[in-house]
């Protein structure tokens, strides 16, 4: 596995896999890799790609000092993990190479980056869209493979190569779950085992959402229960919503595409979830 660090290493690292012939996939990250992050890497190989992964933890998607502070980083590790998925370049920039002093260039996205994670995190996804295009334009990946477990980011990086052209096919992968349900976070290790011992909660409302959506119950009613629910096991929602899928946009009944998606405090963490409504 080659390990690129600057722009000088990408450049011969990134020619060298153009040269293999086969397709390039981009698998971003920010480490503290786990198995959900590996199944994206096999996700590419399935599809007979050469997989670059970047381990780059951005400033410009946290609006929280104090978690960007705490982000879990474990490089050795990481580079493990990568090698041993079958990964053949790890890309780890540093701060100044992936924002030189006087760049000049932020991505907005409206649209799917409205709402939602927006309202909790405003300029998460300036930071998420601004970095991705940078990684595409670094690595030229013929694809790139995203997270479910990020319904909206996938979205927002799904919008921005359509309304830039960028030549990247945006690949959607599933969400690899503990086997009680919790979806893999990296910052599920932040969880104490009282904490840990209820955040399937999220995942188990959303399933009784999506149950109560198939006999019809109204939306408003099925998202209160979950609401509800969640208060009950202690957990502290920001929201939980029936959305169209890929403008994010909250509808009243399922249709084809439809997405529950949830967001709850735990004590300290925030946990993400989604599934198909
Ligand atoms: P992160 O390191 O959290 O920025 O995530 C990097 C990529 O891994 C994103 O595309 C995430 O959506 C994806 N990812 C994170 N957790 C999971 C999971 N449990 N299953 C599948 N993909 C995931």
């Amino acid at each position: 596995m080659l390990i690129a660090r600057t722009r000088q290493d990408l450049l011969a690292a990134r020619t060298e896999l153009h040269a293999t012939g086969k397709p390039l996939a981009l698998v971003p990250t920010m480490g503290a890799l786990h198995a959900g992050h590996v199944s994206l890497i096999e996700h590419a190989l399935g599809r007979g790609c050469t997989v670059a992964a970047s381990i780059f933890v951005n400033p410009l998607q946290f609006e929280n000092a104090g978690d960007l502070a705490r982000y879990p980083r474990h490089e050795a590790a990481d580079l493990q993990t990568l090698h041993a998925a079958g990964c053949s370049l790890a890309w780890l920039p540093d701060a100044a190479t992936m924002y030189p002093p006087d760049d000049a260039t932020l991505i907005d996205v409206a649209g799917p980056a409205l709402g939602w994670e927006a309202d909790i995190r405003p300029g998460h996804f300036r930071g998420v869209a601004t970095v991705v295009a940078k990684l595409f334009g670094q690595l030229q990946p013929a694809c790139a493979i995203f997270g479910e477990k990020d319904f909206q980011q996938l979205q927002v990086v799904a919008r921005m190569v359509r309304d830039l052209a960028l030549p990247v096919q945006v690949i959607g992968a599933p969400t690899l779950r503990e086997p009680d349900g919790l979806a893999m976070s990296s910052r599920n290790r932040f969880l104490s085992a009282h904490e840990r011992a209820r955040a399937p909660q999220l995942h188990a409302a959303l399933q009784d959402a999506r149950r109560a959506l198939a006999t019809a119950t109204p939306a408003a009613a099925a998202l209160h229960a979950g609401r509800t629910a969640l208060a009950d096991a202690g957990l502290v929602t920001d929201y939980i919503a029936l959305v169209d899928g890929p403008s994010l946009r909250p509808i009243e009944t399922p249709q084809s595409g439809a997405r529950l998606i949830a967001a709850a405090r735990l004590g300290s963490v925030r946990l993400l979830d989604n599934i198909p409504a």
